[in-house]
């Protein structure tokens, strides 16, 4: 692998900024936090033209999905960072006694943060958020396939931070190559289950823990006992945003027999609604990244199969919000992740045979479930394994701060937001202190029969 000297000479800037020990402060923590925030707000009509460029990004779903999400957690992450910064005060066990115990929450070093290219500036500047909380130093690299956007965080962080604390670099996967060659104290990546297993391998040559979010084909269960309307409604808008370009998104639906034909009218009826009668034409609709995403979604469309939408525009990259029915695991669609705007739909008479259908691929990213039947729900719960789960909507897990978001198995490893991203970026510290006044002879040699006796009175 390849190591350049500028990567080192930048992680070596970094390397003693963080040794200063600035970093640790609150109140610096604290300045940073609102630098960005303020420079979010004040560049974000650059930000939002980006997104536009970059794949027609509408600007409500851009502050929507982006801005407000960071804005939202610097929030909340200044609310709470004096107590997530306090040391925990735990008990000492008898045998430590006189002592006290704590757990303090230590910067890592420098993070390393890799971002996907379908949200860029919340999944680079999200776990940034975290990692400033933490009092950590970070390099981003923004992904180089939303150029235009890469640019606008290059600006931002460059006129919020000196580069020996926060910089990005920008470029494809040769800049990965090269970073991840060096040593950090975390990556935390965000793509593909493909080059997350790149990252992860080397991450092992220097020991470094990584944090990988990833993706999957997210399955979403419809069972007969729902307002279909307001399901057909969630299920579209979840699948449509961003043009279906999230981690998310309801990759495909495993919908009972009884009521296939009802809710294919209905997420027509709400494709029109969100989107008129020809999406091409709506400003609300963004289009596939590139040309390659293109490709690889059209080739996957069975034009037999496709009963809503199939309409594309090679030189816009438009694709329609399309179904496609009567599909089978053995279609091209269900292949891998979609990661675009198709929907495909199968069916099923027993939930059982849904359930297992899950379980016979990799562990999903998100779960979907819509019933109002606590048995059905329960029965979901217990006997499927996802990196989280929305029951009745679609996408909303991903807004709470309270709630760990991250992978299972091969959608991932390790969690974001809220208390737990911060935790992510820290090292759990154990301090046990102990005094003088006491130094009782049991535990040293010689081990005589009495301190033998007094050890094995509590071996019961
Ligand atoms: P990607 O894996 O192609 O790229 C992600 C990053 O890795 C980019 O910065 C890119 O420059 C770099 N990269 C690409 N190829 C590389 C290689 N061969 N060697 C080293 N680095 C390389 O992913 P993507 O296309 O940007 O994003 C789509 C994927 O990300 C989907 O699978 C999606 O589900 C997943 N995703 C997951 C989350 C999440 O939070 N779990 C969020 C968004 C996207």
């Amino acid at each position: 692998m390849l190591v350049t000297t500028k990567t080192e000479e930048i992680l070596q800037k970094q390397r003693c900024f963080f040794q200063t020990g600035k970093t640790r402060a609150i109140d610096f923590r604290r300045e940073a936090l609102k630098t960005l925030k303020h420079l979010l707000i004040a560049d974000r009509e650059k930000i939002l033209l980006a997104l536009k460029q970059d794949f027609n990004k509408s600007n409500f779903e851009s502050i929507e999905t982006e801005l407000l999400f960071c804005t939202r957690q610097i929030d909340y992450t200044l609310k709470n960072l004096k107590s997530w910064i306090k040391p925990d005060k735990v008990p000492a066990s008898l045998f430590q006694l006189p002592a006290s115990a704590r757990i303090v929450a230590e910067p890592l070093g420098i993070i390393l943060i890799i971002g996907a290219w379908n949200y860029p500036v919340q999944l680079t500047l999200s776990p940034l958020i975290s990692a400033i909380a933490a009092g950590n130093c970070a390099i981003i690299k923004p992904s180089e396939i939303t150029s235009r956007t890469s640019v606008a965080i290059a600006h931002l962080i460059g006129q919020a931070f000196p580069s020996e604390y926060i910089t990005v670099i920008e470029g494809g996967k040769d800049i990965v190559r090269d970073l991840i060659a060096h040593k950090f104290d975390r990556i935390f990546f965000t793509g593909s289950s493909r080059v997350g297993q790149i990252i992860m391998e080397a991450a092992a040559k220097h020991l470094t823990p990584v944090t990988l979010e990833l993706g999957g084909k997210s399955p979403c269960i419809i069972e007969p006992d729902i307002d279909l309307d307001i399901t057909a409604r969630r299920v579209a808008w979840g699948k449509f945003l961003n043009c279906g370009q999230t981690c998310i998104a309801p990759d495909y639906v495993l919908i009972h027999r009884s009521i296939k034909t009802a809710f294919l009218k209905k997420i027509q009826e709400k494709i029109e609604q969100f989107y008129g009668s020809d999406p091409e034409r709506s400003p609300d609709y963004a289009k596939i990244v590139n040309d390659f995403h293109f490709q690889r979604l059209l080739s996957a469309i069975e034009p037999q199969k496709v009963v809503i939408g199939g309409k594309s525009n090679a030189e816009t990259r438009y694709i329609a919000p399309t179904v496609m029915d009567g599909v089978t695991w053995d279609d091209r669609i269900m292949e891998e992740e979609i990661f675009g705007p198709i929907l495909p739909v199968l069916e099923y008479e027993d939930l059982e045979a849904a359930i297992a259908q899950i379980n016979a691929r990799p562990k999903p990213l998100a779960l979907y479930l819509f019933t109002n039947k606590k048995k059905t729900r329960e029965r979901v719960l217990q006997a499927t394994s996802s990196g989280n789960v929305c029951l009745n909507d679609t996408l909303m897990q991903i807004v709470s701060e309270h709630l760990p978001f991250g992978g299972v198995g091969e959608s991932g490893m390790g969690t974001s937001h809220g208390k737990i991203g911060f935790n992510t970026f820290s090292h759990q510290k154990s301090i046990l202190q102990r005094s003088f006044w006491l130094d009782l002879p049991l535990r040293y040699p010689p081990y005589t029969e009495i301190k033998a006796k007094f050890f094995n009175f509590f071996l019961r």
